[in-house]
């Protein structure tokens, strides 16, 4: 099955009940046993329920892979894989990824005696200087948020079959439409579902991927023993929003590809962050190892004001202020103020979030009103 007919159908078989071509929503806790222990396959909603199975499944078809797990958010996902560690083991991270990531790493997992490097990535032969016999975990975030810098997937695989280690992707910015880690060698991907994967921004939901049944089967213990798991309704929403991935992201990415060179040949714009550009300095890697450059945009205007960058994103109008990514509307976010303030300053700085960095996730919103929108912000 193609990826275009795995979003609609992948996994998914029609309700055995009554036919309902939409899985219905099991809303419920608990399910009835014959005598005990005798059941359906279903005892109890945090372990199974049907509606989130079915989610669960087509999450493993469109990343091509064998087991699919969901949870209430993407942090949640990310801490099930964290707690597959112990105390003393150590993982090598992207330096400039999701402050919530950063955050959980840090300020939680740091406190039961994980260690984590957090290196750049760019040039993945950095990362064996930081392997030893700890190490446990290489977790990349590429395109990396909000500097769309690239990974190369491949060259980290390579590291981590070398020094037997797992290779967890958090594969959020690109979806499995641009970009397939598991083909890539990775073991495990990661969602935040309430951006892509969901599409509308009217839910929070994370997911895991693997192939390998012996890792799957430790995620799904940890999955049911932590309970950080999401609703049936829930489940329904990402399953729909699903359906139309691939020509959400087909649009993202055209009206990406627009708004990147409208800003790019801005007078008043300093640097746009697009890996599309033939001058990004990974691009030959982002087109070997994805579809297309999707719709993630950032840039820093001229002068590097934080109060113009401010003025900029309360005058626009049809991108709409608000943290978050990957819905059908387009969003404007500030980085330094919003998603990464939980980053130390000079640490954030480092990696190239300065005042001015305003990030864009482009919808798929006709791309003149987009522009036009740009144009009366930006001036
Ligand atoms: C939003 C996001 C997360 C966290 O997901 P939540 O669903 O908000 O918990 C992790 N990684 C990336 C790249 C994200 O954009």
């Amino acid at each position: 099955m193609k990826f275009n007919t795995k979003t609609i159908h992948g996994g998914q078989e029609h309700d055995k009940a009554y036919g309902a071509v939409m899985p219905p929503i099991y809303q419920t806790s608990t399910y009835a046993q014959s005598t005990p222990g005798e059941h359906k396959g279903y005892e109890y909603s945090r372990t199974h329920n049907p509606t989130r199975n079915a989610l669960e499944n087509s999450f493993a078809s469109i990343e091509n892979g064998n087991y699919g797990l969901a949870f209430g958010s993407g942090l949640a996902a990310i801490d099930a894989v964290i707690k597959l560690l112990k105390p003393g083991d150590e993982v090598i991270s992207t330096n400039d990824l999701y402050g919530g990531s950063y955050r959980l790493f840090t300020k939680v997992f740091e406190g039961f005696g994980v260690k984590f490097h957090f290196i750049g990535m760019q040039n993945a032969s950095n990362i064996e200087a930081y392997v030893n016999a700890n190490t446990k975990l290489i977790w990349v975030e590429t395109p990396t948020n909000p500097m769309m810098n690239i990974i190369d997937i491949k060259a980290c695989a390579t590291i981590a079959k070398k020094h037997n280690l797992l290779l967890a992707v958090d594969n959020t910015f690109a979806t499995p439409y641009l970009q397939q880690p598991l083909d890539l060698g990775a073991d495990i991907v990661m969602h935040s579902a309430t951006k892509y994967l969901g599409g509308h921004s009217d839910v929070v939901m994370g997911a895991l991927v693997v192939k390998d049944k012996e890792l799957a089967e430790r995620l799904y213990f940890i999955q049911n023993a932590s309970g950080a798991i999401c609703g049936p309704q829930d489940s329904f929403l990402v399953l729909r929003g699903i359906k139309t991935l691939h020509v959400r992201m087909q649009r993202h990415c055209e009206n990406g590809k627009h708004i990147a060179e409208y800003l790019v040949n801005h007078p008043r714009i300093e640097k746009v962050y697009w890996p599309g550009f033939e001058n990004h300095p990974n691009h030959e890697i982002a087109k070997s190892q994805m579809k297309d450059f999707g719709g993630m945009i950032s840039f820093v205007t001229k002068g590097n004001s934080f109060e113009e960058a401010i003025k900029i994103v309360e005058k626009l109008k049809v991108f709409t202020l608000a943290e978050s990514l990957g819905g059908v509307e387009s969003l404007a976010g500030h980085p330094a103020s919003m998603t990464h303030a939980s980053i130390p300053k000079e640490e954030r700085e480092k990696t190239g979030v300065v005042d001015s960095l305003i990030r864009l996730s482009v919808g798929i919103e006709d791309i003149d009103d987009l522009i036009a929108d740009l144009k009366q912000a930006i001036g």
